[in-house]
């Protein structure tokens, strides 16, 4: 069977098109859709999503402030920028970069944000609508999953969906989404996690298998069956011969995948640029938001 590379670059593109419109209307009504991002210490990955998400939002005519913190930063001391920032008319949204530093709590900090700001969609009163089948803001990284699968025209609704990994940012949205009732869900929605005995037999009989684990290349060919669809959430950095020191992996093995499942998002170049794409997304529709408040007070 031919294996479809799911190449999230090509459906990021085609997704940020459609912002031109929304985001000139925007600037038109002097309404520039804004950033704020806390950064706190100095975790090398950190630093590149944040510069990204930066760079994305600049070439998009959107703004974005990136707030650096020393590791050893007060929790007051962010839950103050906090409060200013949901206070700030000119900031539509709020992204605390994860992982935080061990002193931190990041339940409070993520509750902190205003839900109107939450463009991570983070937040439990997000997560609560998102459950109810009423979104504020979708977290980034389904969200960029549904968007692959709608471009590919993969077939969600009766299908069996597999996701592994319960996360509250990918795993736990992921399944919300795919059970609900609608047209980009509609699923039957198993999720695996540590606690699941004899994955194999889940991960066998999925027609979309979602791996968001962090665990380089833990899903083999011999664990999915042919024509499948496999999203690959994973970014996992292990050790090579080459000049960084390192590559970047899936949590699968693509190679061992590739002619036997119909389609699979290879890393990097899947999942990833879709997660910034789908973070401009909804800044842009918290500023609409903002804007019509404004409009009709
Ligand atoms: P977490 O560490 O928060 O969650 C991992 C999940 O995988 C947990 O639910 C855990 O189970 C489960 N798990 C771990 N090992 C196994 C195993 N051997 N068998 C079954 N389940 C297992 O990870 P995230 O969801 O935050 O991230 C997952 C991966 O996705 C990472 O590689 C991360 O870097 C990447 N990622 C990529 C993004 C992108 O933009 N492409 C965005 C976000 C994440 P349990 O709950 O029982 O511990």
């Amino acid at each position: 069977m031919k294996t479809e590379l799911l190449k999230g670059k090509i459906v990021s593109q085609s997704v940020r098109e459609s912002f031109k419109i929304r985001i000139n209307s925007l600037l038109k009504d002097g309404f520039v859709p804004q950033l704020a991002a806390i950064l706190i210490g100095d975790d090398p990955g950190s630093q590149v999503y944040v510069r990204n998400k930066a760079l994305t939002f600049e070439k998009h005519n959107c703004k974005s402030k990136i707030y650096k913190f020393s590791v050893s930063t007060k929790q007051d001391t962010i839950l103050n920028l906090i409060e200013k920032l949901n206070n700030d008319d000119h900031v539509h949204g709020i992204l605390v970069q994860l992982p935080l530093p061990s002193h931190l709590d990041s339940q409070v900090i993520l509750h902190a944000v205003s839900p109107q700001k939450d463009v991570d969609g983070f937040h439990p009163y997000n997560l609560g609508l998102l459950l109810e089948g009423n979104p504020n803001f979708i977290p980034c990284t389904p969200y960029g999953i549904l968007e692959i699968l709608k471009f590919y025209n993969i077939p969600v609704s009766g299908k069996h969906a597999v996701i592994v990994g319960r996360s509250n940012i990918v795993g736990k949205p992921m399944f919300a989404l795919l059970a609900q009732k609608f047209e980009l869900g509609n699923a039957t929605v198993t999720i695996c996690h540590t606690g699941t005995r004899e994955i194999n037999n889940y991960t066998r009989i999925a027609d979309i298998l979602i791996a968001a684990v962090g665990s380089p290349e833990m899903i083999t060919g011999n664990m999915v069956k042919k024509g499948v669809d496999i999203i690959d959430v994973g970014i996992n950095r292990v050790d090579d011969q080459s000049e960084k020191g390192y590559k970047l992996v899936g949590d699968v093995d693509c190679n061992s995948v590739i002619g036997i499942a119909r389609s699979v998002t290879p890393v990097p170049g899947g999942v990833g640029p879709m997660t910034i794409t789908m973070l401009l997304a909804n800044t842009i529709l918290s500023a609409e938001k903002f804007r019509k408040l404004s409009v009709n007070s």
